[in-house]
């Protein structure tokens, strides 16, 4: 893959325009095998000029197999594809198509819409590494040189921390937590925070918004959906926009906090908000897309500068690993004693309980939104929360679509459900329209769930389209060492339920004082009206 883009913006523009064409007429024949040939990294129409990588080009160069594969928009700002490695397998294609319901699931010609959720598993599956994740190497690298005068400022996902040590040779599910942050401070990162400490914010604020919807204190539908997986928001921006009022308010814990790092902290450490550059390590090729939306810029609307985004840049593990390499560092050297501050994050915005930890295991963010949401509703303590919510096994695992119930003392019966995949949440959301329907002409029907978790990568972020490769096609074995490796931060801390993070609290009460979904949390940490938005008319689903 190149990493460096010579091409510009506008030559950019244009030439994905004229990919997009080429690709909807090809598409307009209607082959499977004739999706294979639009754009790779560098944003040409693939093999220059043709549909065919150009190494196949030739007469007798044909593959033996072509199984089609997956298109790709020159401006996708999650996955690219360097056609020389491709062998048209149709790896790509399949993941796409069986487990994320995306690639064949809508009818052609398309409307000006290359269909991508950005989820990334396609780089997990292609089994020469043409498609990779677009690279912000050389974004963080000019960021990092002290002439920039940037404050580079780090925040780390959940779950990097048990895939990046398998870069380094290190066991699958090996947890690398300061080693990470030690690495960063040696890449000349000078602040590093934990993501963790946001999981339990958005756990905060989803739970309340849940209980008030429950509730009636707000006028929003039930069942309410989790909004923290960019794929899975832009799946139903697709396929479900007409369940878009069901979907959280609450960012993602990346889209809550960097908002506070240019308001909050900046204002704390009076550091000039523009000079931060706000860079998250994610496992994940969708959270480019999510740092790209229109409305995840609520610093720059606080500090009316239209310019500035939330967040600057976000790395997957892999680059990050890349990186270190790069700099000719080993991860392992960081174990030495000379380390031991390096490998802390820094405070204020770092403390995290378990509930925030899990958030990277399939099932983990309605695990800690439950302990927290029974907490609301009954105000029980940490030792009255039922035991059932400490292990919450029924939605535990790898299973595609998991269920449970559970009585909650003032509201009654919740019942939850957790997919995983998303054609798993294709399966459930079938399920789920279906009840709605039948409530409008019967009232008196169950309403069949609450609550339902929906993360598109099998496993949850663990296994996210930005994690390292370590088993070809990703196997359970690695996705159930990576959960492993979270469910054991979360039993061995004492500090489990989200709404007693203590340097969350002070945040609330130094900055967001009305408290969750009040007047400024609500401006920094949740999706306003109309910014979720309806994708069907790109595109005719495939029923
Ligand atoms: S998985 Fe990789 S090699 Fe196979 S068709 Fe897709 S891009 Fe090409
Ligand atoms: S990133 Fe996800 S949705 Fe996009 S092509 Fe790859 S597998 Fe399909
Ligand atoms: S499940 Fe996690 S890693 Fe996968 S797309 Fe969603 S947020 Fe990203």
């Amino acid at each position: 893959m190149k990493q460096d883009n010579p091409i510009n913006k506008d030559e950019m523009a244009n030439q994905a325009d004229v990919s997009r064409r080429l690709f909807i007429k090809m598409a307009g024949l209607g082959g499977f095998g004739v999706l294979a040939g639009v754009a790779g990294c560098d944003g040409r129409p693939s093999g220059g000029d043709g549909w065919m990588p150009a190494q196949y080009e030739g007469r007798g160069h044909f593959p033996v197999q072509v199984r089609g594969r997956v298109p790709i928009d020159p401006l996708n700002p999650s996955i690219c594809r360097d056609d020389q490695k491709c062998i048209l397998c149709g790896q790509c294609a399949e993941v796409c198509d069986k487990y994320e319901a995306v690639h064949d699931h809508y009818e052609l010609p398309l409307v000006d819409d290359i269909p991508c959720v950005h989820c990334g598993q396609c780089t997990l599956w292609c089994p020469t590494g043409a498609i990779t994740e677009t690279s912000g190497i050389k974004q963080m690298l000019e960021a990092l040189d002290p002439k920039s005068g940037k404050h580079v400022l780090v925040q780390t996902a959940p779950s990097t921390r048990v895939g990046l040590g398998e870069e380094f040779g290190m066991d699958v599910g090996t947890n690398v937590e300061g080693l990470q942050v030690a690495a960063l401070r040696a890449l000349g990162a000078k602040t590093v925070f934990d993501t963790n400490f946001a999981a339990d914010m958005t756990i905060y604020e989803e739970a309340f918004e849940l209980v008030q919807r429950l509730t009636g204190k707000i006028e929003a539908p039930i069942p309410m959906f989790t909004s923290c997986c960019p794929a899975w928001v832009k799946f139903s921006e697709y396929f479900y926009p007409e369940l878009r009022p069901n979907l959280s308010t609450a960012k993602s814990p990346m889209g809550m906090v960097a908002p506070l790092f240019k308001t909050f902290y900046a204002e704390k450490q009076n550091i000039d908000p523009k000079t931060i550059f706000s860079v998250a390590i994610m496992p994940c090729t969708a959270k480019k897309f999510e740092a790209a939306r229109p409305e995840m810029n609520a610093a720059g609307r606080h500090h009316n500068d239209p310019d500035m985004r939330d967040t600057d840049l976000v790395l997957t593990t892999r680059e990050l690993a890349q990186l270190i390499k790069m700099k000719g560092l080993d991860l392992h050297q960081f174990k030495a004693t000379e380390y031991a501050k390096e490998r802390e994050y820094d405070r204020v915005m770092s403390e995290y309980s378990g509930g925030g930890a899990i958030f990277g295991c399939t099932g983990g963010v309605m695990e800690a939104a439950a302990r927290t949401a029974y907490h609301f509703v009954t105000g029980a303590g940490k030792d009255e929360i039922p035991e059932l919510l400490y292990n919450f096994e029924p939605i535990r695992g790898l299973k595609g679509i998991k269920s449970a119930k559970l009585d909650v003392p003032g509201v009654g019966e919740l019942r939850v459900a957790v997919a995983t995949g998303l054609a798993n949440a294709k399966e459930l959301m079938g399920r789920v329209k279906k009840n709605l329907d039948e409530r409008k002409v019967n009232p008196d029907v169950e309403l069949l769930f609450h609550f339902i978790e929906v993360m598109a990568c099998p496993g949850g972020c663990i296994s996210g389209g930005g994690q390292p490769k370590s088993s070809l096609p990703p196997s359970d074995i690695v996705r159930t060492a990576r959960s492993n490796a979270l469910y054991t931060i979360d039993e061995r801390l004492t500090l489990r339920l989200s709404h007693e993070n203590a340097e969350l609290l002070a945040l609330y009460k130094a900055y967001l004082p009305e408290g969750p979904n009040g007047h400024e949390a609500h401006e920094f940490l949740h999706i306003h009206d109309g910014e979720y938005r309806d994708r069907s008319g790109n595109l005719v689903a495939k029923r």
